[in-house]
């Protein structure tokens, strides 16, 4: 079985993922709950954008090779009307910014740059043509694909879907998720654990991490170290767009997730990350269903799910492409490591702009879900790498 880097582990993923993937099904939705979800149409613009030469100043509208000069003011034009006829020669328009530019005129003269007595104005500065006016049709023509599907709705996407006039749009089904949490110290949130037992956090984390990615968790109960009650469960959760393990994927004796999967006639695409947290992770296929090995402990498994599950249900919600997208800050302080590992480590960014800084917080290993809830992003620290020092940048992964 194969351990990988951090960089091929994310390879494999997205490769097999984006090879195997059959379209989701579509839904429409109302255009006011489309945030977050991924288009499933081609959309295209419903006319000209924009719909008319427009002006982007307050000034007058003018033949630009009549500038600079004094011309006969010939009425006023503002956001929401129509001049109605052709600027004649010798003749300027007051405008305001948003307006329709006059046909016959070419370009906008600032007001500023203009001095009006009763039936002319004086235009002290020329214009070339087209200055002050945005062309219609220039920021996107009628009939032009300005979405293609497999895009995600931000509301950039919103506001264009919005100014084409569409109430509501065709989207993917929201893939749903199996969770699957192991272990046999692992009991449910509301009981009294025992002080040897844990309560099941990582169920809660990951249906938060899946909502967040646009999925829907459907969370199956815990399974005990024992094989026949395990797999019952992995068959149940393999109905499922993806499945999502926690537990169980170490070397201990009591580790039967990949034992149980195999069983089931899975493939194995790698069962170890040079990462850390998460190292144990496993990725793999049953039937026609991707599966991830998240380890048990919760930093591990939260940080496994956002560099890697993140991206896999990404492309299976129909999304064309599903980078891992990084940011960068500069090291409040000198930083060192052993190679080998690329790290993933709770941090906290302070402060802004150019005074911006980033250090990792203190933890106590991958367990440790309070210092994670005081860190705001995870400071990425490369595997090939020993040192660094303050001030260096380095990239980061908010959270
Ligand atoms: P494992 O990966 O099964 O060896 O578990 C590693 C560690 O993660 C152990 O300390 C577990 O108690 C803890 N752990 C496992 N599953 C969960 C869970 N569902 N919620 C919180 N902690 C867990
Ligand atoms: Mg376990």
């Amino acid at each position: 079985m194969a351990t990988l880097s951090f960089q091929d582990a994310r390879q494999v993923v997205e490769r097999l993922v984006s090879s195997r993937r059959r379209p989701p099904e579509i839904e429409t939705v109302a255009l006011l709950e489309a945030e977050g979800r991924i288009l499933a149409e081609a959309i295209a613009a419903d006319r000209d954008y924009p719909p008319f030469d427009r002006a982007t100043r307050d000034g007058y509208a003018v033949r630009a090779a009549e500038t600079p000069g004094t011309l006969r003011t010939a009425g006023q034009v503002r956001a929401g009307m129509e001049f109605g006829r052709e600027l004649r020669a010798g003749e300027a328009v007051e405008i305001m910014t948003g307006a329709p530019v006059p046909s016959g005129a070419d370009a906008v003269v600032m007001v500023e740059h203009s001095r009006r007595d009763a039936k002319t104005v004086l235009l002290e500065r020329g214009v070339h043509p087209g200055e002050n006016i945005v062309p219609r049709g220039s920021e996107a023509r009628a009939g032009h694909v300005a979405l293609e599907p497999g895009r995600r709705l931000r509301f950039p996407e919103i506001a264009l879907l919005a100014m084409f006039g569409r109430g509501d749009v065709r989207v993917y089904r929201r893939p749903r998720v199996a969770i699957l949490s192991t272990g046999d110290e692992v009991v449910g949130i509301t009981e009294k654990p025992r002080p040897f037992q844990i309560r099941n956090s990582n169920a809660y984390s990951l249906a938060a991490q899946v909502r967040r990615a646009g999925g829907e968790p459907v969370v199956l109960p815990i399974a005990p170290d024992e094989p026949r009650r395990t797999r019952e469960l992995i068959e149940q959760g393999l109905v499922a767009d993806l499945l999502l393990l926690s537990g169980g994927v170490s070397m201990g004796k009591y580790d039967l997730v990949e034992g149980v999967l195999a069983d089931l006639g899975a493939k194995f695409y790698f069962d170890g990350v040079l990462i850390q947290p998460g190292k144990p992770l496993v990725f793999g296929r049953a039937g026609e269903k991707f599966f991830f090995g998240l380890p048990g402990n919760p930093l591990s498994t939260m940080v496994t799910f956002e560099v890697f599950a993140r991206s896999a249900l990404d492309l299976i919600a129909g999304a064309t492409e599903a980078p891992l997208r990084f940011v960068h800050a500069r090291l409040g302080a000198d930083f060192r490591h052993r190679p080998g590992l690329t790290r993933f480590l709770p941090a906290a960014l302070c402060g802004a702009g150019d005074a911006a800084v980033v250090n990792p917080v203190k933890w106590q290993g991958s367990g440790d879900v309070v210092a994670l809830t005081r860190a705001n992003s995870l400071l990425v620290v490369s595997a090939a790498r020993e040192a660094w020092n303050a001030g260096d940048w380095m990239p980061i992964l908010p959270l």
